[in-house]
């Protein structure tokens, strides 16, 4: 398994992580199989999505913020409920195909790390199955 480590900057941002990846694939050597990727933490997630134009992820933050919003009334005392609850929405977990050596992402998808309560230190676990 490779650890990736990535540095969050704000309180709520999409981070393209589609490159480090990348990278773990290729050191690892595998032409054909399955690249797990898992984050470790509650208030951050994983998505797919077009990492072309920076307003489609600015959309669906601004959206997320819609649905949950950060100062909303919650029962946990931590004050970063909404970080929680967009996290679970989104998901800790992705799978993608490889093939050829590379990640079979389509032409607009990007891989993002989804910070909801940073800025943090953030870990990114790669498990690829040949
Ligand atoms: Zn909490």
């Amino acid at each position: 398994m490779e650890k990736i480590i990535v540095k969050t900057t704000r309180r709520q941002e999409f981070i393209e992580i589609t490159h480090l990846v990348e990278d773990t694939v290729r050191k690892s050597g595998v032409k054909s199989g399955v690249c797990c990727i898992y984050v470790p933490h509650t208030t951050c997630g994983l998505t797919i999505n077009e990492n072309a134009d920076p307003s489609v992820k600015a959309d669906i933050l601004s959206q997320l913020e819609k649905l949950v919003p950060e100062g909303g009334r919650y029962s946990h005392s931590e004050g970063n409920s909404d970080a929680h609850i967009k996290s679970s929405i989104l998901g800790h977990s992705l799978s993608v195909i490889i093939e050829d050596g590379t990640l079979q992402l389509g032409t607009w998808q990007g891989i993002f790390l989804c910070e909801f309560d940073g800025p943090r230190t953030r870990y990114v676990w790669v498990k690829i199955l040949s």
